[in-house]
């Protein structure tokens, strides 16, 4: 939960300009902490922890950010020059995410006041240089942020930022819930688990099916009366094969009961893996992804967990973010589109319009036709996302998308389905994601932007490849080829 953590506005300093100066910057340093929370564009709480003038000083405010698991980051800012060797010991085991924020505390240039006094006190433009250069000899993940500090955009950038540094903190205590393995003969959804959980924290492991449906069996009528009332108040009943909705009840019962138990925000299953159960979860895993649970189909734990850190990332925004599929395109040259779906399980967060609950056959998996969630998409500017293994590291690849209300009705399309046009274009844009091995799963968000990815990315060293509308397939391709080497010597 965003409310839960806290960032800590550190500001450099040193004492050769004296006792008043720094009162100055103590008093302004809070100032610019409360104007900043009472602006309504940080997510977080943003606390002025201390204006730092000794090597001493920073290394106690370090030491104490790594361990208090409220604070989710530190923010810097050198108020006037603060020489940063002074930074180093500090810096060398900063462990939380870090934004040098480069600003001034005036916004202008006072033509009568200026004289050397003012110089002395407002030297941010000289004082962050020399804080920068250290980050940089140390190669120490960071954003920097430059501008000034009562600009709303300059703010939204920080707040942005800080639900980036939220997916880092809620990522490292993600727990993952595998029902059955991944799907059999698939590559691209399998992984090193291993890796995975030294670099990105995740903790996935997995939980027989069996018990799962003993857990169902336990669920009460009662409790699946009151889920019932949820249902049709969130979405349209569109039919009349009650007992196969209310079997679905009985499913995200059991599930989300195993899940709160364990801790897990994110789970997976498969259709080869549904030993005593009737129906593939279908509304269940939608209606617990609309609850902020990840997911990933053919056991894609990684999908699953990337669905969920991004739902933590967006918490409080409305466009939606859904484990997504690409399934078929629409390639007529004016008209060039991605159709995504999924055998059932896009989440509702994305809809246009209010969810129909449906009952169709599914074609494969040798189970009860299922009941699940059919709706559109709607537009708007968003990404899709993939995290892949490509051995000895991570790839997280992202996208640019313009979603659009699907051009065609598809009445017997039985899914949820979403539609939009790949940036730069429709199949330079497959090009680009087949040559840098991008799945077929993915989480589609109109709310996290590839910025917060790639800031997500980068405090979480794993590889980031962009494709955007400039992107072309040549650049791409020399960019995987300078990565690959530069992976290796990392
Ligand atoms: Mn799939």
């Amino acid at each position: 939960m965003l409310k839960d953590y806290e960032f800590w506005f550190v500001v450099g300093s040193q004492f050769l300009y004296g006792p008043e100066v720094l009162e100055t910057v103590a008093t302004r340093a809070q100032e610019m902490t409360d104007k900043l929370n009472a602006s309504g564009n940080l997510p977080c709480k943003l606390v002025y922890k201390v204006t730092a003038k000794t090597n001493k000083e920073i290394t106690d405010v370090v030491r104490e950010a790594n361990y208090d698991p409220k604070c989710a980051g530190i923010i810097t800012w050198c108020h006037t020059f603060s020489p940063s060797k002074m930074w180093i010991n500090g810096f060398a085991n900063l462990q939380k995410p870090y934004c040098h924020f480069a600003t001034q505390y005036n916004r202008s240039i006072p033509n009568e006041e200026i004289d050397m006094d003012f110089m002395n006190l407002n030297q941010a433009a000289h004082g962050d240089r020399e804080h920068g250069f250290i980050a940089a000899r140390l190669r120490m993940p960071r954003k920097v942020i430059a501008g000034y500090w009562e600009d709303e955009d300059v703010q939204k950038r920080i707040g942005s930022w800080m639900r980036a540094a939220v997916g880092v903190a809620f990522s490292k205590g993600l727990k993952v819930m595998r029902f059955g393995d991944n799907m059999r003969e698939v590559a691209v959804t399998e992984g090193d688990k291993v890796e995975a959980q030294i670099k990105l924290g995740w903790q996935v492991n997995t939980w027989p099916v069996g018990k799962l449906v003993k857990t169902m069996d336990e669920v009460t009528e009662a409790e699946i009366d009151a889920l019932m009332e949820t249902y049709c108040r969130e979405y349209t009943l569109n039919t009349d094969d009650i007992a196969t909705v209310r079997y679905q009840a009985r499913e995200e019962i059991a599930m989300k009961k195993m899940l709160d138990a364990e801790g897990c925000m994110a789970f997976s299953n498969t259709f080869q893996d549904l030993y005593g159960m009737k129906q593939l979860p279908g509304l269940a895993s939608q209606h617990l992804m609309a609850q902020g649970y990840g997911y990933g189909g053919e056991g894609d734990w990684k999908v699953s967990a990337m669905t969920a850190i991004m739902k933590a990332m967006s918490e409080g925004m409305t466009g939606g973010t859904a484990f997504m599929e690409d399934y078929t395109y629409n390639l007529e040259p004016d008209a060039k589109y991605s159709l995504g779906a999924h055998m059932l399980e896009v989440c509702p967060s994305v809809a246009a319009e209010k969810p129909r609950i449906e009952v169709h056959p599914l074609g494969i998996g040798d189970r009860e036709p299922p009941a699940r969630l059919v709706f559109e998409g709607h537009e708007g500017p968003g990404i899709v996302v993939s995290l892949i293994d490509m051995g000895g590291r991570l790839r997280l690849i992202v996208q640019d998308i313009q979603c659009v209300k699907p051009i065609l009705p598809m009445p017997n399309l039985p899914v949820a389905r979403v539609m939009w046009k790949a940036f730069p274009d429709l199949t330079t844009g497959v090009e680009c994601w087949i040559a840098a091995g991008g799945a077929h799963h993915t989480v589609l968000s109109y709310d996290v932007t590839a910025e917060q990815m790639k800031d997500w990315a980068r405090m979480m060293d794993i590889e980031f490849v962009h494709i955007t509308k400039d992107t072309t397939v040549e650049a791409l391709e020399q960019q995987l080829f300078l990565n690959d080497l530069a992976w290796k010597l990392k």
